[in-house]
């Protein structure tokens, strides 16, 4: 039986094959792999011509890829090299596309020995395709993103003095776990006191104490698909005027962008909302990242939303994160960050966890 997605995505790939100038196209990355195909596992490649859809995958996984991937003709590759030719051979194309983002020089010096193809190295193939969710796609996100609002919102019971960034991380881990999640969609990022200056700190054994600013930056991954979120936190009653100071300036930064996103904007008009308020308040250099990603089958991937992202225009079922921070070295950062989905009319959240950063001890 085929699958409608499946030819609706191997439709949609082909129509490009002109602007690139190629009648093949070479797919080896898991996810736009995946993606095409349906197949989940971690080797083989797809090779799409204008009438042929073939999958080569070896011994361990036969069976999987016949049952997952109906729509693509199996080739058993047996890890010979005859059988890389007969595989190309199979195609019958000359000028086949490569995901020029992902094959190694040593993939790229063998497909050169392979004679009567010309390669073209391709920028993005399935990447800008993905960018628009699908309904089902946007379901299995949501679920992600509600499991990782409810291990979220524990943090204000779990995080106390003199427990180790480390162990804070793994109970969450546990707990995403145990609310269905099939792993982490990244390592759980706990940046405490002044390793919150740190944007991507891996926690280790600093000991949280009473006047730590932490960072909690975490996604849940289910059926492929990925989630992600981040909350600042402060441990202890009273902070400080710098505390709240860099706190409500993230904060306003965010709600300018959540009040006026839409489809039709550019990625830097919208990175623009958050860092014009950000750089007005004297903090520019220190909000030093992009303001948000699009989140799908890789934790990070287009659309991007960055002062280089002209040209990227946002679209209805595009699942994005929306996440200005500030990092101050010596002293901490603030970074907040929520998943939206854009819709024709705006957005609708997928992050939901409040945002109150007080955890009194
Ligand atoms: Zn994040
Ligand atoms: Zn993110």
């Amino acid at each position: 039986m085929t699958n409608n997605i499946i030819q609706k995505r191997l439709t949609a790939i082909r129509q490009q094959f002109e602007d690139w100038g190629v009648d093949g196209l070479l797919v080896g990355s898991g996810t736009n792999r995946r993606w095409l195909s349906g197949f989940t596992g971690s080797a083989g490649q797809l090779l799409i011509t204008r009438d042929k859809a073939i999958l080569a995958t070896d011994f361990r996984y036969w069976e999987q890829a016949a049952l997952q991937s109906p729509d693509f003709a199996l080739f058993k590759h047996q890890r010979k090299k005859e059988d890389t030719k007969k595989f190309f051979a199979a195609a019958n194309a000359v000028k086949i596309g490569v995901e020029a983002q992902h094959v190694t020089l040593a993939e790229s010096a063998r497909l050169k020995e392979i004679d009567g193809i010309e390669w073209v190295p391709l920028a993005e193939t399935a990447e800008s395709l993905r960018k628009i969710k699908t309904p089902a796609e946007i379901k299995i996100i949501r679920t992600a993103a509600a499991i990782t609002d409810q291990a979220m919102a524990r943090v204000n019971e779990l995080a106390r003095p003199r427990m180790s960034e480390k162990a804070l991380a793994w109970e969450l881990e546990k707990m995403m776990r145990e609310l269905g999640a099939d792993g982490m969609a990244f390592d759980v990022i706990i940046a405490s006191g002044p390793n919150a200056a740190f944007p991507h700190h891996h926690p280790g054994n600093r000991l949280l104490q009473a006047g730590d600013v932490i960072i909690v930056d975490m996604g849940a991954r289910l059926d492929g698909y990925h989630s992600d979120m981040t909350r600042t936190f402060y441990l202890g009653g009273e902070p400080d005027e710098q505390f709240w100071s860099v706190y409500n300036l993230v904060q306003e930064a965010q709600t300018a962008v959540l009040d006026h996103i839409k489809p039709g904007l550019n990625g830097k008009e919208i990175d623009a909302l958050a860092r014009d308020i950000i750089t007005k308040a004297g903090h520019g250099d220190h909000f030093g990242h992009g303001l948000g990603h699009g989140v799908g089958l890789n934790i990070h991937e287009a659309p991007h939303l960055s002062t280089r992202s002209e040209e990227e225009i946002m679209a209805a079922g595009m699942t994005v994160t929306i996440e200005p921070g500030v990092y101050l070295p010596g002293w901490g950062g603030v970074r907040i960050e929520d998943l939206v989905v854009l819709t024709d009319d705006g957005f609708e959240y997928l992050s939901h966890c409040p945002k109150t950063p007080i955890i009194p001890i």
